[in-house]
């Protein structure tokens, strides 16, 4: 198979350096257990000598591997046979510019732009991974996948499964955790949903046991052929900028994949000539939940030429079980405090001269009340992304001019408890976002109530217009 050739699977230690053929189905370095990169033979791939060459795509628009936002660049990512290829047209997203958000974030109008992934198939960027980590069970012969989920993982991979009618899923999720809407998708498209009495970090460890015992083909980011998709994200980027390179990419972060792939995209893209300049990557946790915050920022935890002081992560990691501290934070897409693609996030800070931040629920709830207000709106999580475009401004890290993209993750549909809470607040959801340190509601879009009578209806309407 020719595309065999070009790529293979190698070891992310470099000191180990192990490859293996892409033909093998593995989460893990087997020989020294670390993280497994997709890596090519850039001289034997067919790269386009410009970026420009992929926009001929937008005329192929009945080529269902054309029309696919992830696939239109295959050859960025050439691990598949054309016809081995699991797509559901996915990756139709928008770059947008926001002026209230830039605003908001005290930046210059058209200086902030925001990535809306919540518009793919699954409604979260996670189906530019799915339908790569899909293509690949299929090459691979798989009949069931798994994975285990906050939520938007499950909904992606039960969609694809679904769709494709080509393998079976089993969803893992935490009890208690995961918001409707993503457990309405799981459910609805038919995955087997297995709800396990404790959080995210117990199910990822479970699903992994069982896809090792089982044969299950393990679809986390731990998988890295998902990452390879969701390379496609910045592709897509660079594209809505004519090509040009941004200054900043903020994105939230929480296993790590999508910072992890953002890394290697821009430096593949960088070895291979198709860019000049890197743009700096920041990367944004939830207070609650700040694990890369805290080894990045605090301890000093680096990508280090590929030597990583595994130490020092184990040593964190064992206080957090000591101090039986659990991640907690309304953005429950990034309640994770055990991020599977730690190392591979470290590269990619390397690599993009990156920085990590915090911001709370507060923070997160008030810019995603900014961004639904300016646009078409996102899930908590994504927000976390613009409350760290404000921070970095406000002290100074990012300066006025720069251009901002920040990545909006989810769709706005994805949990409206939180958004209903935000805005309505009845004394119940109140209690649920002040369990959280969220004790103000400053841009709340209040519900008006009246009563069924045509006056004071009238009031009501031209109290609240604008104008
Ligand atoms: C999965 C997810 C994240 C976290 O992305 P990682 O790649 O795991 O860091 C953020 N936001 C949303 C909406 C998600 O679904
Ligand atoms: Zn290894």
């Amino acid at each position: 198979m020719r595309s065999s050739e070009i790529a293979f699977q190698r070891c992310l230690n470099t000191t180990c350096g192990s490859t293996f053929s892409i033909s093998e189905v593995l989460t893990r370095c087997s020989r020294c257990g670390d993280l497994l990169d997709v890596d090519y033979d850039w001289s034997r791939a067919r790269v386009p000598g410009s970026l420009r060459e992929f926009e001929a795509r937008w005329s192929e628009r009945l080529n269902p591997l054309s029309y696919s936002g992830v696939w239109r660049f295959r050859e960025l990512l050439p691990f598949a046979p054309d016809e081995q290829i699991v797509t559901i047209g996915e990756g139709q997203t928008q770059l947008k510019s926001s002026n209230a958000v830039a605003r908001y974030c005290d930046l210059p109008e058209g200086t902030v732009l925001l990535q809306y992934e919540g518009l793919n198939p699954s409604g979260s960027f996670k189906d530019n991974g799915m339908t790569a980590a899909s293509t690949h069970a299929r090459m691979t012969g798989a009949k069931q996948a798994a994975c285990a989920s906050t939520g938007n993982t499950s909904a992606s991979l039960a969609i694809y499964g679904g769709t494709s009618g080509l393998f079976g899923v089993v969803v893992f999720v935490g009890s208690g955790k995961i918001s409707y809407g993503k457990l309405s998708q799981a459910l609805d498209y038919g995955a087997l949903t297995v709800q396990i009495r404790g959080d995210f970090d117990d199910a990822m460890r479970q699903v992994q046991a069982v896809c090792q015992r089982e044969g299950i083909y393990l679809c986390n980011s731990v998988n890295p052929f998902r990452l390879e998709g969701q390379k496609t994200i910045i592709y897509r980027i660079l594209e809505s900028l004519g090509w040009e390179v941004p200054d900043w990419i903020v994105v939230p972060g929480g296993n790590l994949g999508n910072s992890s792939s953002f890394g290697k995209a821009l430096s593949e893209l960088k070895q291979l000539g198709l860019i000049q300049k890197l743009p700096r990557l920041a990367v944004i946790n939830a207070a609650g939940s700040d694990t890369l915050y805290e080894l990045y920022e605090r301890r000093g935890s680096r990508w280090n030429g590929g030597q990583v002081d595994q130490a020092l992560i184990d040593g964190f990691y064992a206080e957090l079980d000591a101090s039986g501290k659990r991640a907690e934070t309304l953005a429950t897409a990034i309640q994770i405090s055990r991020p599977v693609n730690l190392k591979k996030a470290l590269r990619a800070l390397d690599v993009c001269d990156g920085v990590v931040r915090r911001v709370t629920d507060q923070e997160i709830l008030d810019a995603k009340a900014q961004i639904g207000a300016g646009g078409f709106g996102c899930e908590p999580a994504s927000a976390a992304s613009v409350a760290g475009a404000r921070l970095l401004r406000r002290e100074g890290t990012i300066a006025p001019g720069e251009r901002v993209v920040c990545i909006l993750t989810g769709h706005q549909l994805k949990d409206p408890t939180a958004t209903v809470a935000y805005h309505a607040g009845d004394a119940h959801s109140r209690d649920d976002l002040l369990k959280h340190g969220v004790e103000r509601t400053p841009f709340a879009n209040r519900p008006v109530a009246v009563a069924n009578e045509i006056e004071e209806i009238l009031r009501a309407v031209r109290a609240g217009s604008v104008g």
